[in-house]
């Protein structure tokens, strides 16, 4: 395949030319190619051609409770290559006292379908004897080099504090990469008890629970145990000012130590933030209808002065990675579960075919950050911290073929009712937004072009990767 008159951006700069890709990866890039016999030729005259985007924080076909996220992964997949999605990353959950080793592989069955690229986090929602030898295993002989760990939800996949130390020693000796939700769940829980036994139900509340305090409190002592033990952390989803300003000090402090010697230097912490907290507030919430379900997200949505925050974090470098924690649940027999008791409303929404186009409209479009820096949050910098630079996040020879033409002038209206989520919402019902893409290439096979997919089931591949530390 060659790709013609090429305005290619990535996150360190940006070139024009031809590329040619040949069996999955890119064989070259000129400024001028001659077309070979029998060889397919794509004119991206007009458009960008960026490296295709990593979601490093999806949630597809997710059991929570009583039902399951409505996007598996081939709905999800297809979604995300929709939206200039090539790559993403998905989470194993072992049952209580599974074996880690046989979860991922119940996992691997579930994500065959996918249709880009994929490869998986493990949980560690539960610690035991055994653990650290599974966490080891993972690491070095199935390729899955990044955890996650939760100190919300203590009744299901949540740990304490001394398991997740242990956790974080075994981080750091396995060189492996710890995500964390951070989020206080003693404090949740005692004001869910009180909001309930006060009669307020309706989904609304769901977001008065789960104050930025308590995110914040869990951002400081996760980040205390990362400087004890020396882990490498990647905090997910923050959502607030209070969030940022912990990731900001921790960061500057690891700056002021590295390479001088210290003896304690800081920890080595990355945030990210989702789509949702950057072009969404709390102002959903004002309404006691049970369609505000929708937006029952943990954390919830936060005030315009933390989405401001959040903008300038992402400006400043301190917020490293836009993801969109993608898992969906249709109002109506999933969300519904949660009528007259907020507390029973799965969390979650769609967002993985919307990612660029959000950020395109409300990033680059209002000046706040370039076309580099777009690229940086949505592909480079997610496929640098989960191991799989250089092959994806880059348009570069050698790199995979996962190309998006992408369109800055492209016009669509978001609404449930177009999108490719399995869904019967839309976080962004008829939101306008400008940039979208108009041909999708993985794996050097066109995938997507004008609105049109043309994706097989299990085309994709498992990314195993090594960590990136030893
Ligand atoms: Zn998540």
């Amino acid at each position: 395949m060659l790709i013609r008159d090429a305005e290619i951006v990535n996150a360190g700069g940006r070139r024009h030319g031809d590329i040619r890709c040949r069996e999955g990866v890119i064989l070259q890039i000129e400024d001028r190619l001659t077309a070979e016999p029998g060889e397919e030729e794509i004119d991206a005259g007009g458009r960008l051609v960026l490296p295709g985007a990593v979601d490093p924080h999806v949630h597809l076909a997710l059991e929570v409770a009583q039902t399951r996220s409505a996007d598996d992964f081939l709905t999800g997949t297809r979604a995300a290559i929709a939206g200039g999605t090539t790559t993403i990353l998905d989470f194993v959950h072992p049952r209580e006292g599974q074996d880690y080793l046989e979860a991922l592989s119940e996992r691997r069955e579930e994500a065959s379908t996918a249709v880009c690229d994929w490869a998986l986090h493990m949980a560690v929602s539960w610690w035991g004897e055994e653990t650290a030898e599974m966490m080891r295993r993972c690491v070095q002989d199935e390729g899955v080099t990044s955890f996650k760990a939760y100190t919300a939800y203590q009744e299901t996949v949540g740990i304490g504090d001394a398991e997740l130390c242990a956790v974080m020693e075994q981080i750091h000796h396995l060189g492996a990469l710890l995500m964390v939700h951070c989020e206080e769940d003693e404090e949740i829980q005692r004001r869910q008890r009180a909001l309930i036994a006060a009669g307020r139900t309706a989904p609304r509340h769901h977001a008065d629970a789960r104050p930025c305090s308590a995110e914040v409190d869990a951002v400081r002592r996760v980040l205390g145990h990362a400087r004890e033990t020396a882990a490498e952390v990647y905090l997910v989803h923050l959502s607030c000012q209070g969030s940022v300003a912990e990731l900001a000090r921790a960061r500057r402090a690891r700056a002021g130590t590295a390479g001088t010697g210290a003896a304690s230097p800081g920890p080595l912490v990355h945030g990210e933030t989702c789509i949702h907290y950057l072009v969404l507030d709390d102002s959903v919430y004002a309404s006691d209808d049970f369609e505000v379900a929708t937006y029952v997200l943990s954390p919830p949505l936060r005030s315009g002065a933390d989405q401001a925050a959040l903008w300038d974090a992402l400006q400043e470098g301190v917020l490293e990675v836009v993801s969109t924690d993608h898992c969906p649940f249709n109002l109506k027999g999933q969300k519904e579960l949660g009528r007259g008791d907020f507390r029973r409303i799965p969390g979650g929404g769609a967002g993985i075919q919307d990612r660029l186009s959000l950020l395109w409209t409300h990033g680059v479009e209002t000046g706040r950050i370039g076309p580099e820096r777009f690229v940086e949050l949505v592909s480079t910098a997610p496929a640098r911290l989960f191991g799989l630079y250089p092959r994806k996040g880059e348009v570069a020879v050698g790199s995979d073929a996962d190309l998006v033409l992408w369109d800055p002038a492209a016009e669509r209206t978001l609404s449930a009712r177009t999108h490719l989520h399995h869904c019967d919402r839309s976080l962004y019902e008829g939101f306008r937004v400008r940039g979208a893409p108009t041909h999708v290439i993985a794996g050097g096979k066109l995938v997507y072009a004008e609105g049109e997919l043309r994706v097989e089931a299990g085309a994709g591949r498992e990314l195993r990767r090594r960590p990136q530390r030893s």
